[in-house]
């Protein structure tokens, strides 16, 4: 049994490496929910439905969201309305959406519930498991050019609507103390041979799952068989905005600063070949230093750094 805590696209493409070096079975994904939000009455979850599509084989690559091959005619019609659509959604991937909405608004059926129908639906083996089935809203605190003061976000509009832009002063994650984890992922977390904590954004992916109760401290009383992969190489991000959150919330953006973030939970993290020169400062924030190969250009990568991952702790 393995866990593994994950965002979305960099969550994704690990895991699609994962399960290519260990039976899909016994994996179990822990995913974040603080991206969700609502658009024209239906629950989208962005970072679920990246990591079931990818495990799938048929997420759009270009984008790193969505489905391939995708059609946007309901977009083309909301516009006619007027109705926002900054945040496209696809014609098929639409209706994951409604699904999920539906399912959630019959009543008996939780997040988690809607999160394993898709995934076997779409054929994926793992087991995916939102970090709660409670709502847990990601918001930034931002300062938007032409606003006195700080202005907050809804982290699609932050992210999506304003494409990272505003300098961001807060990130809260409303609804986490109040939320408990989904059912089963403290089980899993005790459980596991070893917890992955997947590339993703340490602050508004990994971030939002350490923050529902339990969960943090789950990872604390397994620490030493915990280890994480740096979503930084050469002191930025892959892809997407995480050096835009890291550095206004005090967090260095490098492998040195993932590694003072997580050195409370993570015995060990995974950096880029390119970072072998700040090993030792890795190791001194009390983190055993890995190094491999770590940008992911496709699933041969992928499963390369997942073996080495695994094999960091084993
Ligand atoms: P999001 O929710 O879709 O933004 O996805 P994640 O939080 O899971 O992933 C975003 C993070 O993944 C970014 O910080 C990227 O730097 C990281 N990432 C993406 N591709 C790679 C890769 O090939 N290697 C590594 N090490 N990190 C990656
Ligand atoms: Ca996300």
């Amino acid at each position: 049994m393995l866990a593994a805590l994950a965002g979305g696209v960099g969550a994704a493409r690990f895991l699609r490496g994962l399960v290519q070096v260990v039976p899909p079975e016994d994996v179990t994904v822990v995913v974040n929910t603080g991206d969700d939000d609502w658009f024209h009455g239906l629950l989208v979850c962005p970072d679920l439905d990246s990591v079931t599509y990818t495990l799938a084989g048929a997420e759009n690559p270009e984008t790193g969201w969505g489905l391939a091959g995708e059609t946007f005619a309901a977009m083309d019609a909301l516009d006619r309305f007027g109705a926002p659509t900054w945040f496209r959604l696809g014609d098929r991937d639409l209706a994951t959406h409604l699904y999920r909405t539906q399912r959630l608004r019959e009543g008996g059926a939780s997040l988690s519930d809607v999160a394993a129908e898709l995934a076997a639906a779409w054929g994926v083996r793992a087991r995916l498991v939102p970090m709660s089935d409670d709502r847990v809203a990601t918001r930034i605190d931002a300062n938007l050019p032409g606003s006195a003061g700080v202005t907050e976000l809804r982290m699609q509009e932050w992210f999506v609507q304003h494409r990272s832009e505003p300098p961001v002063v807060a990130v809260r994650f409303e609804g986490a103390a109040a939320a408990a984890p989904a059912p089963g992922v403290l089980a899993a977390l005790d459980a596991a041979e070893t917890i992955l904590v997947c590339p993703s954004n340490p602050v508004i992916s990994i971030g939002p799952i350490l923050a529902v109760p339990g969960i943090r401290d789950a990872l604390v009383r397994r620490r030493e068989r915990v280890v994480g992969v740096s979503p930084i190489i050469a002191g930025a991000p892959v892809k997407g905005p995480a050096d835009r959150l890291m550095g206004p919330l005090g967090i260095e953006v490098s492998c040195v600063g993932v590694a003072r973030a997580y050195a409370d939970f993570c015995g060990t993290l995974v950096i880029d070949a390119g970072d072998a020169g700040r090993a030792a400062e890795v190791e001194a924030q009390g983190v055993r230093a890995v190094v491999a190969d770590t940008l992911m250009r496709d699933a041969r990568v992928a499963a390369a750094l997942a073996r080495h991952t695994l094999d960091a702790v084993a």
